[in-house]
């Protein structure tokens, strides 16, 4: 890798929650690094992960890290005029 990785170079971060996949476990919840980027609620009486807000993510994923059934998805955006330095010569 060339650089700080992603996270840290002012992108846009936030994340998906496939609710089929989620069992509500809560570990992704417990461990987020953001300010209540991750909610509780239910679906068809069933405990499930919901963003909350999406705009408070960090992009460090320690959710997908801990989610032991895949159900996130960690979605970046580059920062418009960012142009990633990869150590290439072009
Ligand atoms: S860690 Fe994964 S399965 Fe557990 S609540 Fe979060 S999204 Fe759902
Ligand atoms: S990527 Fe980091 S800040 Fe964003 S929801 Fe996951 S744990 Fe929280």
């Amino acid at each position: 890798m060339y650089g700080p990785p992603v996270a840290f170079h002012g992108n846009r971060h936030t994340i998906k929650i496939d609710p089929d996949l989620c069992t509500g476990c809560w570990r992704c919840q417990q461990e987020c690094l953001g300010q209540n980027v991750i909610g509780r609620t239910e679906i068809d009486g069933r405990p499930k992960a919901y963003v909350k807000f999406p705009d408070h993510c960090k992009g460090c994923m320690t959710c997908l890290r801990n989610c032991l059934t895949n159900a996130i998805k960690v979605i970046t955006t580059a920062k418009e005029g960012f142009m990633p330095d990869v150590g290439a010569d072009v």
